[in-house]
């Protein structure tokens, strides 16, 4: 009968269900897409999935998570761990403390620079000077001058020397002489990598011996950051990546790669032009990026806190005796609400925190609904067809609104009323599929 199919479909939201081989299957195979989608390399994006997989099966639910939930979850958790699971912190040892750029042309080097030079004066008080050592083209000493103007932060060239290594040892220098205590040297890059300019970089790289050398990439050219990326390390071993122009279409699948290529932290991103668009980089958020997700995870844990299964039960009861009213509609709403304000909410479902970006939020979606039904008689409330055109004029003068509005929702607890009395059709099936059972 009805109540041992409603206590099957509640067992398995408490989950005795164990994730099926099918269900890891379909959610892994979109798992895979968004992951190439994302501009993942294909091998790691294959091993990943079968670890993953390997992972699920055999795991019970122990949670009353959806196993597509899970599996989110699992995803997420590996994807993160995979990007270095922490932060990489920057280590400012060394007075004063050497930083090296590395990178191709137009990956953000300067720009860069620029915005971490911003970031340790103003985030941790330290004293940095910048160093133009991209000797080939004056414009870009020229460049570097301008980011300095802007940030306040000195610059220090030598527009008529053509030995960036020299230029480098002498920026020490004047940084010791004169109470600079962090060194940020920029340096030239090629549209692609060349042996000269892994030369000089590797010279420059061993005379100053940095103690942070940072590979610069941008992170829209996807599978070719990679590639660049394991270039670099095998002749500078640098200590961290920096991955810039996330702002712009990129999923940053590159993240991904690059870390399990090169086995080194992603330490900061850069996310626009201006020298504010700095972030520390947190596996974690990027790890939601790649997947295009909002927090599912803690929607369903919210969720969860707030079940009330006694009260659910309750409610299931009334709908099968036709005794569903605008009360149990109110206990609903409330329900609902307890889990948090609209604005949170839907910032936490996947695409729709991106689709609902300019949308207006009221903080309380349901001021006017719980207004109107507050509005009702207790009769009206148990029956609600004895609400007439009279009655609706009253209520809707009583709770302040329009009669549309009270004709809106007259509708849309029609609806939900015979929405509910379907789930639990022939079999009740459709309700245990609703419920992801
Ligand atoms: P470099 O050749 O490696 O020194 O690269 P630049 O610092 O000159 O940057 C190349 C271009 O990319 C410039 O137009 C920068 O304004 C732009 N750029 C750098 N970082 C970012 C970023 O994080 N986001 C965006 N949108 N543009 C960036
Ligand atoms: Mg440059």
């Amino acid at each position: 009968n009805l109540s041992d199919k409603l206590d099957k479909a509640f067992h398995i939201l408490k989950g005795h269900g164990k994730i099926t081989e099918v269900n890891v299957a379909e959610t892994l195979k979109e798992v895979r897409r968004a992951l190439l989608d994302a501009d993942v390399n294909f091998k790691i994006a294959k091993d990943f999935t079968t670890k993953v997989k390997e992972k699920a099966l055999g795991q019970d639910v122990l949670t009353t998570l959806q196993p597509g939930q899970l599996l989110v979850k699992l995803v997420k958790d590996e994807l993160t761990e995979l990007m270095g699971g922490d932060v990489a912190g920057i280590n400012l040892s060394g007075n004063p403390t050497v930083i090296l750029m590395s990178g191709l042309q137009g990956s953000g080097k300067t720009t860069f620079s620029g915005k971490l030079a911003n970031y340790l004066l103003n985030k941790k008080n330290k004293k940095p000077l910048l160093v133009a050592c991209d000797i080939y083209r004056p414009a870009a000493i020229q460049q570097l001058y301008v980011v300095g103007d802007s940030i306040g932060v000195e610059v220090y060239s030598e527009p008529e020397n053509k030995n960036p290594v020299e230029i480098a040892q002498n920026a020490i220098k004047h940084a010791k002489a004169n109470g600079f205590n962090v060194v940020i040297v920029d340096t030239a890059g090629r549209l692609a990598v060349d042996e000269e300019m892994m030369n000089e970089i590797e010279r420059v790289h061993k005379a100053i011996q940095p103690q942070e050398t940072l590979f610069v990439v941008d992170a829209m050219t996807g599978q070719d950051a990679v590639n660049t990326a394991k270039t670099f390390n095998d002749r500078l071993n640098f200590d961290g990546v920096i991955l810039t122009k996330l702002d712009g279409d990129t999923r940053g699948g590159a993240a991904l790669s690059i870390k399990t290529i090169v086995n080194k932290p992603i330490k900061f991103v850069g996310t626009g032009e201006k020298m504010e668009a700095i972030d520390v980089f947190y596996p974690i958020r990027m790890a939601e990026r790649i997947l295009g997700m909002g927090d599912v995870v803690s929607l369903v844990e919210r969720a969860q806190e707030q079940f009330d299964e006694d009260e659910a039960r309750k409610i299931q009861k009334k709908i099968a005796k036709n005794e569903f009213g605008f009360d149990d509609f109110l206990s609903q709403i409330q329900q609902v609400k307890k889990m948090g304000n609209m604005k949170d909410l839907v910032g936490m479902i996947p695409g729709a925190s991106k689709a609902m970006k300019d949308v207006e939020i009221e903080d309380d979606a349901f001021k006017h609904i719980e207004a109107i039904i507050h509005s009702m008689t207790p009769i009206e409330r148990s029956k609600p067809t004895l609400i007439d055109v009279k009655r609706k004029a009253r209520i809707a003068k009583g709770s302040g609104t329009k009669v549309e509005q009270v004709n809106q929702l007259m509708k849309q607890f029609e609806q939900m009323s015979k929405m509910m009395k379907m789930m639990q059709g022939p079999g009740g099936k459709n309700l245990m599929k609703m419920m992801g059972g």
